[in-house]
């Protein structure tokens, strides 16, 4: 969950929420404003789609149940290394291709431009004479610094880097590249909340990773709690939140429990890392989004070689929400023959059986 805009599926249809409450919240929302059409921000760049007016979606304030539409002023005619720039009226936003827009009345128009793919960056670069820092600098809140690095390459203008100090011109990791030195300064803020200098992996990482079924797995989630009946139950701190999974692991006796903490922004959305653990939004603190998060913490155990969202994460998942939230077998098989995922059955009845008859399963098998 990357980030706070949300997405248009494979089959177009919104996908991309935090949690299952925010997409029946959107579900709701676009079948009360039937003049409004979500189409993607590639769509809106390349000018085959128009209307009256067009609005972004802000996921956060759906979370929160606050009116979520920002009007959009005006789209800009360049691209930004393949990202889709618009006005609002506070600044520039830049939209993701598949991220969702709304048109109110829409048209459909020919292409009148192409949006074309984010070109390779490079993961380290050394600063010399035909890279060149420019602009200010900002501080990252876990250490070192955040520049725009001029290149003098025409379609890669700029590059945005990581240095730890002020003094290093060798080895600097490359954050983003950008089609010019203005986007990549009003981006460097937004770079800063991303970007993790721990990180072992490099940045361009999570982009080539390839989680096919996530935004499936959201929607058949939103399925699942509508026709489960399911019962929110809300925590008033992230550490109500910890002594809540506790309580889980502890039953299905699973050893080492992740750290359960908080976002670094309530922007952020709730997730799950093996450096971090399990960290919640403000959003996030509910039954169903600690289980969730739990399931990646369990399913990276079990099948490690599989994406975020994958078959393995499902089988935990659902077995999870059966044994902890209320939802029955049948639940879940309307909610997949409605919004098919990849499930692993066999993963689902081993976490079942694990907490029906703890005995016959040593907390050490789950261990990585
Ligand atoms: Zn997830």
């Amino acid at each position: 969950m990357d980030n706070d805009t949300l997405k248009i599926g494979g089959d177009g249809a919104a996908g991309g929420f935090s949690s299952s409450g925010q997409a029946i919240m959107f579900e709701r929302l676009l079948a009360s404003r039937r003049d409004l059409s979500a189409v993607s921000a590639r769509e809106l760049h390349e000018g085959t789609c128009w209307g009256d007016a067009v609005y972004l979606v802000d996921a956060l304030s759906l979370g929160m149940g606050v009116h979520p539409f920002r009007e959009v002023e005006d789209i800009c005619v360049r691209h930004d290394n393949g990202d889709v720039p618009v006005y609002m009226h506070r600044g520039t936003r830049f939209l993701a291709p598949d991220d969702l827009v709304l048109i109110q009345n829409m048209n459909r128009d020919v292409k009148v431009r192409h949006l074309p793919d984010p070109l390779e960056v490079p993961s380290r670069v050394d600063l010399g004479d035909r890279l060149e820092l420019t602009g200010e600098e900002i501080a990252h809140p876990e250490g070192g610094y955040l520049s725009v690095a001029e290149t003098f390459d025409l379609e890669l203008r700029a590059l945005v880097v990581w240095r730890r100090d002020r003094r290093s011109r060798l080895d600097l990791r490359v954050v983003a590249g950008h089609s010019t030195t203005g986007f990549a300064a009003e981006r460097l803020a937004e770079h800063a909340l991303r970007f993790s200098p721990g990180a072992a992996a490099s940045p361009r990482k999570r982009y080539r990773e390839r989680d096919v079924q996530r935004d499936r797995v959201y929607r058949f989630e939103a399925r699942l709690d509508a026709v489960s009946g399911y019962s929110h139950m809300p925590f008033d701190s992230t550490e109500a939140c910890a002594e809540y999974l506790a309580s889980v692991y502890a039953d299905g006796r699973i050893a080492r429990m992740p750290a359960v903490g908080k976002t670094r922004s309530d922007s952020e959305h709730s997730h799950f890392s093996l450096r971090h653990g399990i960290r919640l939004s403000v959003y996030g603190h509910e039954r169903w989004t600690v289980l969730h998060e739990a399931a990646h913490d369990i399913a990276g155990r079990i099948a490690p070689q599989e994406a975020g969202h994958g078959p393995a994460f499902v089988g935990v998942l659902v077995a999870l929400l059966e044994t902890y939230a209320g939802v029955r077998p049948e639940h879940v098989e309307q909610a997949l023959a409605e919004r098919p995922v990849k499930i692993d059955q066999t993963v689902r009845g081993k976490i079942l059986g694990r907490f029906s008859a703890p005995e016959a399963s040593p907390a050490s098998e789950f261990a990585p």
